[in-house]
């Protein structure tokens, strides 16, 4: 009777512990989707070149060399250098006072989050000094719902679609003046205090291109976003519903750098 009560406590032991495992493998859907293709995976990263759009001023923005060739050397590499502002990337806290953080220190966490999209290509078509309201991002939220603590908020001006025209894509005036779509502070305060964690767009800069002050970069980096620019083609993206892998470089003591933007789309 006691070794019955023993082996039958064991059998339950393992039927605990196996619906346990079980339960561990099951991933949230949208994961388990990426590979058997139910989940699409947007990249929404240029690749790295010295073909890429660089903000004026610089004149050495990229540089690869070979390092090892298979027929010399029997494999082969390369060594790059290149600005931290250049092609896809992001703008860590410590790019513009009083933000501290660098790249390196973004915690992993404010890497991960729901995209909110919004979609302001009517506008810049018409203005390209357009800059973001407050109102369209409320317009949003009516529309869908308060933006969540944590969303990764990306202004969808349809600029990509100039890159990587560099005439185009700066649209500069006689002066040098460059002319982009872009945040508003007053938007970026409300979305500061929706406590979203970063904030990103498909032109050079979060501030719109004629901007002097680049008051948005100082009032969201100066809270602790961070920002991700020259994002590549938006408008696969739904409004809501995307999630947003966001994978910078580790640059230690780094004012940002290239990054890596997968979009999951349900
Ligand atoms: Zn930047």
């Amino acid at each position: 009777m006691a070794a019955f009560g023993r082996s039958s406590f064991l059998v339950v032991c393992l039927a605990a512990i196996s619906t346990l495992l079980l339960q561990n493998m099951r991933h949230d859907p949208m994961l388990e989707g990426i590979s058997s293709g139910k989940t699409r995976v947007l990249d929404l990263s240029y690749a790295i070149s010295d073909k890429l759009v660089p903000w004026p001023g610089d004149e050495k923005f990229f540089e690869a060399k070979v390092n090892a060739t298979v027929e010399k050397n029997g494999y082969f590499t390369r060594s790059f250098w290149m600005l931290e502002h250049y092609g896809t990337h992001l703008d860590a806290p410590a790019h513009f006072p009083p933000g501290k953080t660098t790249v390196d220190q973004i915690p992993v966490k404010q890497l991960f989050g729901p995209a909110v999209v919004i979609d302001v290509r009517a506008e810049s078509g018409q203005d390209a000094d357009y800059q973001l309201s407050p109102t369209r991002v409320e317009e949003w939220e009516k529309r869908h719902a308060r933006i969540p603590e944590g969303a990764i908020v990306l202004l969808r001006t349809g600029w990509a679609s100039r890159w990587p025209d560099v005439q185009k894509y700066r649209n500069q005036d006689a002066k040098g003046k460059m002319h982009f779509p872009g945040f508003s502070a007053e938007a970026a305060k409300l979305l500061i205090g929706r406590k979203v964690s970063g904030l990103g767009c498909d032109t050079l800069s979060i501030d719109y291109g004629a901007s002097e002050d680049f008051a948005v970069h100082h009032l969201s980096l100066g809270a602790g976003l961070y920002h991700l620019e020259n994002l590549a083609d938006l408008s696969d993206l739904p409004e809501t519903g995307a999630f947003l892998v966001v994978a910078p470089i580790k640059l230690e003591g780094g004012s940002g750098g290239p990054v890596r933007v997968f979009a999951l789309l349900p």
